[in-house]
């Protein structure tokens, strides 16, 4: 079946989307995204998601392309038209067409905004049952990785990278030995009782759910450090997990080859797994 798609003011069927070839997101990989995922036809956490998206286009001085309480709508009448019961959306917003220029385009020039349903499982996953085997590479992105921008080709070759050595996802790793996040995830390891993860900044995107988990495992009496943790400080962890709109909170049961604990998911991960669903399905919108 072919999917109904959302550009620029229209609904469409996902052969008549289509934006310019001078669209700067083509050009330049001049956009911001977000993804919002669904579970039983409902938003998770679509506040977060907003905030983030006004975020990522204030830093970058791109105007909205539209309210708010419009892009909520436009979320809804996706889901509706593509009876999407588990999956995600995609929304994209770029600086707009115009002529190829290295300086923006001319104020008043209208942002293009696109959606797109995807659907798929969520809850139930193969990589949460048996956990992601991860590989360390390089992390070769740019320095403002808070920013949620459409420039993906590092992160995609580092993904690449950790499947040609046999794994399922990279972790990105600094020049200084300390790991950034995973390829579209952020990364957490579980020490002595302490669940660790690296602190915001500029090198890592400010996950929706990192902050949902972050607060969680507070409340469940976890203790948090916020803090970057080296490749060997990972290696030698009692677990480790990943979290993003998608994969909620999946456990990593092996680093580089090393196998975490007894190279199952571990129970903090599966904890979290639960608190961070139960939640979040609570609160869908
Ligand atoms: N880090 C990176 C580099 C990402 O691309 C993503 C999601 O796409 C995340 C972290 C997780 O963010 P969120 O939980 O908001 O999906």
């Amino acid at each position: 079946m072919s999917r109904i798609t959302y550009v620029n003011g229209d609904y469409l069927p996902e052969a008549e989307a289509k934006v310019s070839i001078f669209d700067r997101g083509f050009l330049m990989a001049d956009g911001v995204y977000e993804v919002t995922t669904v579970v039983g036809g409902k938003l998770i956490d679509f506040a977060g998601h907003m905030a983030r998206l006004r975020r990522s286009l204030g830093e970058l001085r791109m105007d909205a392309p539209t309210s708010e309480d419009d892009l909520l709508a436009i979320h809804r009448e996706l889901v509706r038209r593509n009876a999407l019961e588990e999956g995600l959306i995609y929304l994209q917003v770029t600086r707009g067409a115009a002529d190829r220029d290295f300086a923006f385009p001319p104020a008043g020039t209208k942002p293009s905004l696109v959606l797109f349903t995807q659907a798929g499982p969520v809850l139930e996953r193969e990589s949460v049952r048996r956990g992601i085997k991860v590989a360390t590479v390089p992390d070769l992105r740019w320095a403002r990785r808070d920013i949620k921008t459409v420039q993906l080709l590092a992160p995609s070759l580092a993904k690449m990278e950790a499947k040609a050595k046999g794994a399922d996802d990279a972790w990105m790793v600094g020049e200084d030995g300390f790991v950034t996040e995973g390829s579209s995830n952020n990364a957490y390891i579980v020490a002595g009782g302490k669940v660790v993860t690296r602190h915001l900044s500029n090198a890592i995107l400010h996950g929706i759910t990192r902050a949902s988990v972050v607060r969680l495992a507070a409340e469940t009496g976890m203790n948090v450090e916020e803090r970057p943790f080296t490749v060997a400080e990972a290696k030698a962890a009692d677990e480790a997990f990943i979290t993003s709109a998608s994969a909620f909170v999946t456990p990593v049961v092996s680093i580089d080859g090393v196998a975490l604990g007894d190279g199952s998911p571990g129970p903090i991960a599966k904890r979290m797994r639960e608190v961070y669903v139960a939640e979040s399905l609570a609160r869908a919108i």
